[in-house]
């Protein structure tokens, strides 16, 4: 998972890019790159660490030139390596090339083995490396031509801002899995992977970048094509779950209002018998504010979130290890004392910071912890950019959700439907939106699953 930016037309480029960033900073945290162009060269700046951390002012300073695209990158398992941070950039026979990409390519393995074979040598492991070996390998004429062809041999999902000295070129899939958007700020052109980042730095937002659309632009302009075969739009739904900022307009509904809406069917679908309704910040909030306004229990704070744990935070030491969410969050005993609760998260992944949150909250008095999560059991792994783990530690991939509420020592426990959710989306019928993770209905071919069975055979569904 990861963020994405880019401005063309403005002196300020690199500047407003780090401002950009600053914006999508909740979509990655691992690394933050910058490259700006010229009009004759590339100026690069790409480091581990936030966005306020990698960049100085005198790095800005010297990312000189009219237009910039910058990444944010979200940590994946493994180890955090400086050579997947984005955006890549590269010498070839059409020139310099710059790409940030946000996404996951779902055949990128094979395609690289195949690459390999015919003598490929890659720099890093990450999937974006593929596309641009296989622009390298067009005999296309144009780098929009080149793109085209690279591009319709990927699958999976991806929004793609490229750079060149002299033009900034936007792809989103056919399915439009991530968001991006348009928007202008006076003459110059903006990109970003929400509206947050435009409202930031007070551009307009113009419209989505369509799913299957190439936008490029430069100093003639900006010029719109749809080169891939119409697909249907899947776009994921689990951005407006948990991923994206709540203040964001998401494929043109307000994140925040989404969220109300999840908590507010929930309310519906499952009420309770309680005296308070409280949410998981940051994600719950949202929800736990519907789910009270639906129900008509009232909506208190009972989870206080610190907002300087970030996530290199090292545990002193052995003895006093194991603090985990308490780390994070910490319970206001005065609100939840002899209350029957009702906590409101957006989704459970493994259960085990659940558990802790439900442990929290019955030290601080609560009598009874009635857990609502907003959005349906997490049961099939994302592969097109989530950072979910494999199906076996989903919890409900194998657990009955009263074997779930055991678990997680809740009162009682209770999931959104996939109808609800899709209700809530503007989608009853799943058609618009994928809730793969929810259903196991991949809308594209899905290869490279760790779990070959049950997925597979879902895939084909
Ligand atoms: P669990 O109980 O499964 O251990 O944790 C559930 C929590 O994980 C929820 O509060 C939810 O907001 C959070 N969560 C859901 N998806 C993701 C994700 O992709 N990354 C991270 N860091 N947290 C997530
Ligand atoms: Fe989004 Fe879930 Fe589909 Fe992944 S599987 S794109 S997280 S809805
Ligand atoms: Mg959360």
């Amino acid at each position: 998972m990861c963020g994405i930016f880019g401005i063309f037309g403005n002196s300020e480029a690199s500047n407003l890019t780090y401002l950009g960033l600053h914006a999508l900073q909740h979509r990655g945290q691992e690394s933050a790159g910058i490259v700006s162009a010229d009009g004759r060269t590339f100026h690069v700046r790409r480091e581990m660490g936030l966005v306020q951390d990698v960049f100085g002012a005198r790095h800005l300073e010297a990312l000189a030139g009219r237009a910039a695209i910058g990444h944010v990158r979200y940590s994946t398992s493994g180890v955090s390596q400086h050579k997947n941070a984005q955006p890549l950039t590269v010498e070839y026979s059409l020139g310099k090339l710059a790409v940030a990409h946000n996404g996951n390519l779902t055949n990128a393995p094979q395609l690289r083995a195949e690459l390999e074979q015919q003598g490929a040598i890659f720099g890093g492991d990450s999937d974006t490396e593929v596309i641009i070996h296989l622009m390298a390998r067009s005999r296309a004429p144009t780098l929009a031509k080149q793109m085209v062809e690279a591009l319709a041999k990927v699958q999976g999902s991806y929004s793609l801002l490229f750079l060149t000295p002299t033009a900034i070129v936007a792809v989103r899939d056919p399915h439009g899995f991530r968001p991006l958007v348009l928007g202008k700020l006076r003459d110059a052109t903006v990109f970003a992977s929400e509206t947050t980042a435009l409202d930031l730095m007070g551009a307009t937002l113009l419209r989505e970048v369509d799913p299957g659309e190439m936008v490029v632009v430069d100093d003639m302009g900006m010029r719109s094509s749809r080169p891939f075969p119409a697909d249907r739009p899947t776009r994921c739904v689990f951005e407006h779950v948990y991923f994206a900022k709540p203040d964001s307009d998401l494929f043109g509904a307000s994140v925040y209002m989404t969220r109300q809406r999840f908590g507010m069917q929930l309310a519906l679908e499952q009420p309770a018998a309680a005296d308070l309704v409280i949410g998981v910040p940051d994600s719950g909030i949202p929800a736990a504010i519907g789910y009270s306004k639906a129900s008509g229990i009232p909506y208190d704070v009972g989870l206080i979130r610190s907002h300087y744990v970030g996530r290199t935070f090292i545990e002193p030491q052995q003895s006093i290890r194991h603090f985990g969410v308490k780390l994070k969050l910490a319970a206001v005993r005065e609100v939840l004392k002899g209350k029957r609760v009702v906590v409101v998260d957006d989704s459970i992944v493994r259960g085990t910071t659940s558990r802790k949150i439900v442990t929290m909250i019955k030290a601080a008095g609560a009598s009874e912890v009635h857990m609502r999560i907003s959005s349906p059991p997490t049961r099939w792994p994302c592969y097109y950019g989530i950072d979910t783990p494999r199906r076996a530690e989903l919890i409900a991939a194998t657990q009955p959700v009263e074997e779930i509420a055991r678990f997680i020592t809740a009162d009682s426990l209770g999931y959104l439907s996939v109808e609800g959710l899709g209700a809530a989306v503007g989608d009853p019928e799943s058609k618009t939106f994928c809730m793969a993770c929810f259903t196991g209905k991949y809308p594209t071919p899905i290869r490279n699953v760790e779990d070959e069975a049950p997925v597979r055979a879902a895939a084909r569904g």
